[in-house]
């Protein structure tokens, strides 16, 4: 059994997970199935993935074989932008429920610090960015409170077992502690060698909140959006420094990245539709690296980010993200 982490809301959170962005609908019901069958416990979702119903599909496959049970299995989603008004919290968390076909889920998250103003899931779903699904931006009105407010309240009518953030930084974090009533298990970001962030992770240590790093290999999930910056750096993986501390330890360069992070304490959620690397990924917390590859590997920093939603809508969303 791979290694947990315990949150802070007394749950127990797998440390290796199986992220499900940009699973196509076509296969995910395979892939999570398939990844239950390689072992994986945590799958990391969201509205915005739009395979919501697919993935469980896999899910109550692998349950109606007698693989997994419900408890055994620790899912993760997330609301999106455009759901951040309080009244439209708890709906749309039962139609992802109803999506997944399950009662509850381990983990629900506010995926980004961004409210939108609402789109009818029946006019479009998922809504993305665009309030007209082409170019407009609408923001909404909602506070961060008014929505952690909200995810609390899926606490107490066991819709979600833990609630939690993604892509805060630390200004937000501290804001919403003052108010929390339910502090938040776990903050999910982006973090690779590129993006080492130890003052977050520091913070979210000392507060007792868990962090799952996202995108684990750097820019490797980000080519495909014709990010300068991304096409300027080298795959991690393909790195003559990665791969030799890969060599010494007889592991490909990719368990040395997922390790790195694991051996800062870290959860991972790491994807692949290939079982040969699924299996990999997996396996990646059975050795260890030295005090001083994790110190070669966190000299990477360079503090790039490539998640950022102005990277992806660079004019109309400058006002947001400054
Ligand atoms: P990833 O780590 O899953 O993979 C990036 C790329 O590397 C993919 O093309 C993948 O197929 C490939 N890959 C995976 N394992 C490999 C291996 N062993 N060797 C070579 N290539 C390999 O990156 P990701 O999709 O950016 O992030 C993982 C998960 O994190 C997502 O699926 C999603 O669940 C979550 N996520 C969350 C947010 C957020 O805003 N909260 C943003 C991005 C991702």
């Amino acid at each position: 059994m791979a290694p947990v982490i315990k949150l802070n809301s007394g749950y127990d959170m797998p440390q290796v997970g199986f992220g499900l962005w940009k699973v196509d609908n076509a296969v995910a019901s395979d892939v999570v199935y398939n990844a239950i069958k390689a072992g994986y416990r945590l799958f990391d979702g969201a509205c915005d993935y739009g395979n919501e119903v697919e993935c469980g599909q896999g899910v109550a496959r692998a349950i109606s074989e007698g693989i997994v049970k419900r408890e055994d299995l620790f899912i993760v989603s997330k609301l999106w932008n455009t759901f951040h008004d309080a009244e439209r919290v708890e709906p749309i968390v039962k139609k992802q429920l109803a999506d997944w076909g399950i009662e509850y889920f381990d983990l629900y998250l506010i995926h980004f610090p961004v409210a939108l103003e609402w789109v009818d899931p029946a006019v479009r779903y998922p809504p993305g960015w665009h309030y007209d699904g082409k170019e407009e931006i609408r923001p909404s009105k909602a506070t961060i409170q008014e929505t952690w407010t909200a995810l609390e309240s899926l606490v107490s009518k066991g819709l979600s077992k833990s609630i939690g953030i993604s892509n805060f930084q630390a200004q937000l974090i501290y804001d919403l502690l003052r108010y929390a009533k339910i502090r938040p298990a776990t903050l999910q970001v982006e973090h690779h060698p590129y993006l080492v962030q130890q003052e977050l992770i520091n913070l979210a240590k000392r507060e007792g909140i868990a962090v799952t790093a996202y995108s684990s290999f750097g820019p490797a999930s980000f080519k495909e959006f014709n990010m300068k910056h991304a096409d300027a750096l080298a795959p991690l993986i393909e790195d003559e420094t990665i791969k030799k501390i890969a060599a010494k330890h007889n592991r490909p360069a990719s368990q040395v990245l997922l390790r790195w992070a694991t051996q800062r304490g870290l959860a991972i959620i790491p994807k692949s539709t290939r079982p040969q690397i699924m299996a990999e990924n997996f396996q990646s917390i059975d050795f260890d690296l030295s005090e001083e590859d994790i110190a070669t590997i966190s000299a990477f920093d360079r503090g790039i980010r490539f998640n950022q939603p102005s990277n992806y809508f660079p004019t109309e969303l400058l006002w947001i993200f400054g």
